[in-house]
């Protein structure tokens, strides 16, 4: 079991927070998705032919895309590699690109599952975040979706200056309310070398307030429990049957490859990473030659990102994936976390507490070897 990701590297306008990689330019979009048709040729072997079970575009914004260069990157993955039929296929996509023919157009490409980027339905957040839909478009876009898929995650934003508490459980509660099966929600993150880390040193915006950020994660955990989803990730919750099988297949170690500039790949002993830079992949690709650095994991590194990802899930840490030496001094270092209710031991398996998820990073960077 495998899955694949396709990094859509351009965006209409940049939001302040982000740190992902993309450009605003799209003068180069044909040549890098040329690039993109090669790339996937040449990785046809990455995976050694395991059954591909999902594919994941994400960016960027993918949803920028035309139809025909959708389908185009959806033949070539499909004829370089084994898909399988029920492969779920997610498109991430900002609300002002959905409109009623793209719809069905994704949906008639083989697009299943859409991931929406509303991150608020409040005007004044939206322009905080300097996003490039409008309120409305979030709402009015997110009923259009609605009418031609089921699976639908959306991805909220808590925790910066402008989120009072009602707005956030107003956030929560049109999503809960229109019945969406997924979501994902991020506590706003200040990251280096973004505008907004520029603009709180320059005391040009408030800075993040991280008790604020927990309590309104506590809130969060408790409305969604309250309306049925299953917290099954720290930031994901899904009601029953539909958890985002390609994010759960990167929890599970599974192998993947990343196509496009800045995508991750990895195989089960090694990880790569793509070149962040559109005009280096470009020509790089047009040599035949893909740009990207490599990393082979030591078997203690594998066990640190076991310990990384499992903690983060319900299921949490299984001892018995672990060697025997090693699981000895993990339950003896876990102890502290159990007796002050941040871990609890059900049987083999050590899972976090609501407590302990609020401290979840900490705790794994604790646990590791
Ligand atoms: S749309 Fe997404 S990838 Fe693009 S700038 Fe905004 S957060 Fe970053």
């Amino acid at each position: 079991m495998a899955g694949i990701y396709i990094h859509i590297p351009f965006c209409k306008q940049a939001c302040h927070y982000c740190n992902f990689h993309f450009s605003t330019s799209l003068r180069y979009k044909n040549e890098l998705l040329a690039a993109l048709l090669k790339e996937t040729e040449l990785q046809k072997d990455y995976l050694e032919g395991e059954m591909v079970e999902t594919i994941y575009f994400g960016g960027g914004t993918p949803s920028l895309l035309e139809i025909s260069d959708l389908r185009l990157q959806i033949e070539k993955i499909k004829q370089t590699s084994s898909i399988s039929k029920d492969a779920e296929i997610t498109l991430e996509t900002n609300p002002d690109d959905i409109t009623e023919e793209k719809l069905v157009d994704w949906k008639e490409v083989g697009i299943n599952r859409l991931s929406i980027g509303v991150q608020s339905f409040f005007e004044e957040d939206l322009k905080w975040m300097n996003r490039a839909h409008n309120a409305q478009q979030a709402k009015d876009n997110l009923d259009l979706a609605i009418k031609h898929f089921n699976n639908i995650t959306i991805d909220l934003i808590y925790g910066h200056p402008l989120l009072l508490d009602e707005k956030w459980k107003q956030n929560v509660e049109i999503v809960t309310s229109l019945n969406i099966p997924h979501l994902s929600c991020y506590a706003l993150t200040v990251e280096p070398k973004t505008p907004l880390y520029k603009m709180i040193r320059e005391n040009k915006k408030e800075d993040i307030n991280s008790s604020k950020q927990s309590e309104q994660f506590l809130l969060l955990m408790a409305w969604l429990k309250e309306a049925g989803y299953e917290h099954y990730e720290i930031s994901n919750f899904a009601k029953p049957g539909f958890r985002s099988r390609h994010n759960s297949a990167y929890w599970q170690g599974e192998k993947y490859l990343g196509l496009g500039p800045s995508a991750h790949s990895f195989n089960g002993i090694s990880r790569q990473w793509n070149v962040s830079n559109n005009n280096i992949y470009i020509d790089s690709l047009t040599k035949n030659i893909i740009p990207f650095e490599k990393e082979n994991l030591t078997p203690l590194q594998q066990l640190n990102e076991y310990i990384m990802t499992s903690l983060r899930t319900l299921e949490g840490l299984d001892l018995k994936k672990i060697p025997k030496t090693e699981s000895f001094k993990l339950q003896a270092a876990s102890k502290k976390f159990i007796d002050s209710g941040k871990i609890i031991r059900v049987r083999e398996k050590l899972i976090l507490t609501q407590k302990g998820k609020l401290f979840a990073d900490g705790i794994a960077a604790d646990l590791f070897f």
